[in-house]
């Protein structure tokens, strides 16, 4: 009898894609290295497995904004690879992130000293990374605070506490690479990278790239380029919705079994406020996922919007050939509300789905999506939101299944 578990819902990883990205980056990056961004569960991936495979397809760095995910990428990853995390709030565990060889990015004088702390207690220099905020405008220091920020940053380097290792940044506009602000925040950086230097404090690593401008953007690789979406294998550019040209592939598919199958007759009303009725005698499909999982509301179908599109009738192999078009695969939408624990799909008349049958609500294929089925930026059309959150917030309900 077979031991692997058949799930209602399982969303696919696959780590080769994820390896192969992180390749594709890399030889984009030039000679920057490459920081994998694992933050918020590696983007709904999975932080330990997406961490190694990112490793493995040559990043030397790895970034989490949380310290508690910096922790768990350090003991994933052993020692030895770079990690980095960037946001906190005073009382943070330093004195761990210290003994973990954690690089700390900070973006104020008050974490320079509880840094310093830590460093003085664990008995080993803080690597420190200066953040700032060349016009993002949320977490870093502004450039006007700097000199006071390496003042206190000089005294405590000179006293043993901490070393500072990196300037970084970060763009507000990195996806429309010609807004002039692009321009202005790349000169700031320079600046300040000037300012630190001057200071006396020699920088290893230079870095304000994220995926977008990593793609885009080679003035702005510096030594170390941060992409974090783009590991996953999604667009950080809307209109371009697989990034197939830079090498890059979805790592992520979303797969249902449907619960239920149903016949119903026309003008039959579906799911919560009956945003949606049948037009004729139907067969309707239940996917068991729902905003619970991560899938979002705003991708309600009927008269609420388009819906989110779902792949039936052929699952990512049967449709993995470029040109091979659907198949006898089709794309169906959302009927009527998304519910907590589940969405309907109506199949149509004749329908020869059952349940247990396999639906997918978006492929991880680079061929799948070419031949017009779904991927994650369809579904942030539909529900007004861009891939990352797609991803993201897929929940913790739904296994993920590493291949
Ligand atoms: N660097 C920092 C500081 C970030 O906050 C993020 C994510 O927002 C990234 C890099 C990666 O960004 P992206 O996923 O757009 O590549």
């Amino acid at each position: 009898m077979s031991t692997t578990p058949v799930y209602p819902a399982r969303a696919i990883v696959d780590l080769d894609a994820i390896r192969d990205n992180v390749r594709a980056l890399r030889s984009t990056a030039g000679s920057a290295q490459v920081m994998g961004v694992v933050k918020a569960d590696a983007y709904g991936h999975g932080l330990a497995p997406a961490a190694r495979a990112a490793l493995a397809g040559g990043a030397t760095w790895l970034g989490a904004a949380q310290t508690r995910e910096a922790l768990a990428v350090r003991a994933a990853v052993g020692p030895g690879p770079r990690v980095l995390t960037w946001l906190y709030s005073p009382g943070a565990p330093f004195a761990d992130l210290v003994r973990e060889d954690v690089d700390v990015a900070v973006a104020g004088a008050w974490a320079l000293d509880e840094l310093a702390d830590a460093a003085r207690a664990v008995g080993r220099a803080a690597r420190v990374h200066l953040k700032v905020d060349t016009g993002l405008g949320r977490n870093g220091i502004m450039p006007g605070d700097l000199p006071a920020v390496l003042d206190r940053a000089t005294a405590l380097q000179s006293e043993g506490a901490l070393t500072v290792v990196g300037v970084m940044s970060h763009y507000a506009l990195a996806d429309e690479p010609d807004d002039p602000s692009v321009k202005m925040q790349t000169h700031a950086f320079d600046e300040a990278v000037r300012a630190v230097e001057a200071a006396g404090l020699p920088i290893e690593v230079r870095h304000i790239a994220n995926s977008a401008a990593t793609l885009t953007n080679p003035a702005a690789h510096y030594d170390l380029v941060r992409p974090g979406i783009a590991v996953y294998g999604l667009s950080p550019v809307p209109q371009l919705a697989v990034p197939g040209d830079h090498g890059l592939r979805p790592a992520m598919t979303l797969e249902a079994r449907l619960a239920t199958v149903k016949r119903v007759p026309a003008g039959h009303g579906v799911s919560y406020g009956h945003a949606y009725t049948t037009t004729q005698d139907t067969v309707l499909g239940v996917i068991p996922l729902g905003y619970g999982d991560g899938i979002p509301r705003h991708a309600s179908g009927g008269s609420l919007g388009p819906g989110g599109p779902v792949l039936v009738g052929g699952g990512v192999d049967d449709v993995a050939a470029p040109d091979a078009g659907l198949g006898t695969a089709r794309v169906l939408r959302i009927a009527g509300r998304v519910c907590m624990d589940q969405v309907v799909i109506d199949l149509g008349p004749y329908a020869p789905e059952q349940a247990g049958d396999v639906v997918t609500l978006f492929g991880a294929s680079d061929g799948l999506t070419r031949a017009g089925a779904p991927n994650a930026e369809d579904w942030a059309q539909a529900a007004g939101t861009i891939s990352y959150e797609i991803v993201t917030r897929l929940g913790a309900r739904v296994p993920r299944v590493y291949v």
